[in-house]
């Protein structure tokens, strides 16, 4: 590789990434930590890793994105906010990005993908990267991970429709599941915390997700 190609993809590049997403308002130090530390440049194609450090979301394979590095940031905070966030189930693992950056802050991060070649590529960065206490599988995330339930909080980087009520029942009490509701036009990036005897919601805010979609793809 040329010096510009190290150039891009340095600790340094990485670092102005960091400094843009503070000014743009992330605040909590941990997050803008972790995403200094995890090498967004190796979650996307070669051809694009000269980019994985702008703001934006990038194609990867077969028609998914991994997520713009700002709502990365929001959605992490929004997770470490939870006082024991100690077991993370994320649904959409995609690049395997967001699960990294939990990663860096999270006890254990369990992470599903519908996709088996996604969920095998970012499998495989997990343990290139040290990343012992990620473990992801392919599957429908509509049904969660039963077995590894209960979770401090469930993450979803794709998009249902409608929230997925049932899903609630993976979730200590205490417990938040987020995550972007709506069609492909208009979305709201939401909060729902489990109560004894029901849910508080809480909208953050208009964001732009790909679909979470039924079934697995073999
Ligand atoms: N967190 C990812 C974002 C990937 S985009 C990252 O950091 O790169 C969302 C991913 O959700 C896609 O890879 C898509 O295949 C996956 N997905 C969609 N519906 C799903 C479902 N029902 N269960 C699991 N994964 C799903």
């Amino acid at each position: 590789m040329n010096s510009l190609g190290i150039g891009m993809t340095s600790a340094r590049t990485r670092q102005r990434m960091v400094d843009r997403l503070r000014d743009r308002g992330i605040i909590d130090e941990r997050v803008l930590e972790a995403m200094a530390q995890v090498p967004r440049h190796l979650f996307v194609d070669e051809a694009l890793a000269q980019r994985a450090y702008e703001d934006n979301a990038l194609p990867i394979k077969f028609g998914q994105t991994i997520s713009q590095p700002y709502v990365v940031a929001r959605m992490t905070e929004e997770v470490i906010k939870s006082q024991h966030a100690k077991k993370v189930l994320e649904l959409g693992t995609g690049s395997g990005y967001q699960a990294a950056v939990l990663g860096q802050l999270i006890d254990e991060v369990f992470s599903i993908e519908r996709i088996d070649k996604l969920t095998r590529s970012a499998r495989r960065l997990f343990i290139k990267l040290g990343y012992l206490n990620i473990r992801c599988k392919t599957g429908d995330g509509f049904q969660g991970w039963p077995s590894e339930a209960l979770f401090d909080v469930i993450i979803c980087t794709a998009a249902p429709e409608k929230i997925p009520f049932s899903l609630l029942d993976q979730l200590h009490v205490g417990g938040k599941m987020i995550l972007p509701v709506g069609d492909n036009k208009k979305q709201k990036l939401v909060a729902i915390v489990k109560e004894p005897h029901g849910y508080q919601e809480e909208v953050l805010g208009d964001v732009i997700f790909v679909p979470l979609l039924q079934g697995v793809v073999r």
